[in-house]
């Protein structure tokens, strides 16, 4: 079976380690978001790649969910010691070693679907990892502070103001001269079946879509796209995703996540057990909907939900 996972950083990796306990026979493609990658330092950093990356190579700092483990901070306090910033984004040592690589393949002309299979080559995360693009997408978001209103990048908006400055709308710039990354489309219309993990729908999966090209692929692939709930009891799990859902006007519940996709993209769709209330809605809407546990508290946990999305794509197949 040749699955397709469009995915951001901590919601689509965790959840990946489900799918490929649930799935081991699989070909999984993985789809990364690049929208969130910034240059730091002189540095490319691709944050939700490197996420997928290392928790499925065993690299990750298991409580933070991003990072390394065992990692340390010389180098941060020593570009601290220069007066050289940003402080706010806390790149490790160990992590500084896998932007330093990229950096110089990417300068050496390489794409960055490329550079991001050598650096599997090291991880071996059991998935084929492509970033949605090679060409440069940056997430922007325009926020208002002090009246007035200023675009910044995703990062700052979310690592720096903790995304509590009110965002009126999120732009991922670039995405309409993107290019899919070779491989994206290939495998999207070779797929058995289309996931959409719990990853942000706006800033993750959202991104993926906007690259010209691949919502339509999705769409034309005319297999099953099953998704789950990043939004559990009308909050994120995890982080801040109802701010960006706020900024783009959609509600912070498991409902209107699915609606925002639409049923010309999404067959299935699972929510949590406290959001059973909702899957009469969603199913009036066109979209097949299930009730089941969506926390990924650990891999047993999230190796149910990957059987259940599996199971949700042949319900719908049928
Ligand atoms: P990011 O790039 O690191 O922000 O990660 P993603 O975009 O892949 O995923 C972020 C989303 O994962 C957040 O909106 C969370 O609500 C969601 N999430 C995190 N943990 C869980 C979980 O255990 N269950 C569910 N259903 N969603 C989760
Ligand atoms: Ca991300």
């Amino acid at each position: 079976m040749r699955i397709v996972v469009l995915a951001g950083g901590i919601g689509g990796a965790r959840f990946l380690r489900g799918l490929l306990a649930a799935a081991p026979e699989a070909e999984i493609t993985v789809i990364g978001n690049t929208g969130d990658d910034i240059h730091l330092f002189g540095l490319k950093v691709c944050p939700d790649l490197d996420t997928v990356m290392y928790t499925l190579g065993g690299g990750i700092h298991e409580e933070q969910g991003w990072g390394r483990a065992d990692e340390t901070f010389t180098v941060k306090e020593e570009l601290a010691a220069y007066g050289v910033g940003p402080e706010w984004f806390g790149l490790g040592d160990r992590d500084f070693a896998t932007h330093i690589v990229r950096t110089q393949m990417l300068a050496a002309g390489y794409p960055l679907s490329a550079v991001t299979e050598a650096l599997c080559a090291r991880w071996k995360p059991g998935v084929r990892l492509i970033p949605m693009s090679d060409d440069r997408v940056e997430t922007h978001v325009l926020v208002e502070t002090d009246g007035e209103r200023k675009a910044i990048h995703f990062q700052e908006y979310w690592v720096r103001l903790r995304a509590a400055v009110p965002a009126h709308a999120v732009v991922p710039v670039g995405a309409e001269a993107a290019k899919p990354a070779p491989g994206v489309l290939e495998a999207i219309a070779a797929a058995d079946v289309i996931v959409f993990p719990p990853s942000n729908p706006v800033v993750s999966i959202g991104t993926i879509l906007a690259v010209p090209g691949v919502r339509e692929a999705i769409a034309e692939a005319g297999v099953p796209v099953v998704g789950l709930s990043p939004i559990v009891g009308d909050a994120p799990v995890r982080g801040m995703a109802d701010k960006v859902l706020a900024a783009v006007g959609v509600e912070s519940t498991a409902a209107a996540v699915a609606a925002h996709y639409g049923s010309g993209l999404l067959d299935g769709w699972l929510v949590d057990t406290v959001d059973e209330g909702a899957v009469p809605q969603i199913e009036a809407a066109g979209i097949r909907c299930r009730a089941i546990p969506l926390l990924m508290t650990d891999l047993d946990a999230t190796t149910r939900m990957a059987r259940e999305a599996l199971a949700l794509a042949e319900e719908v197949r049928a």
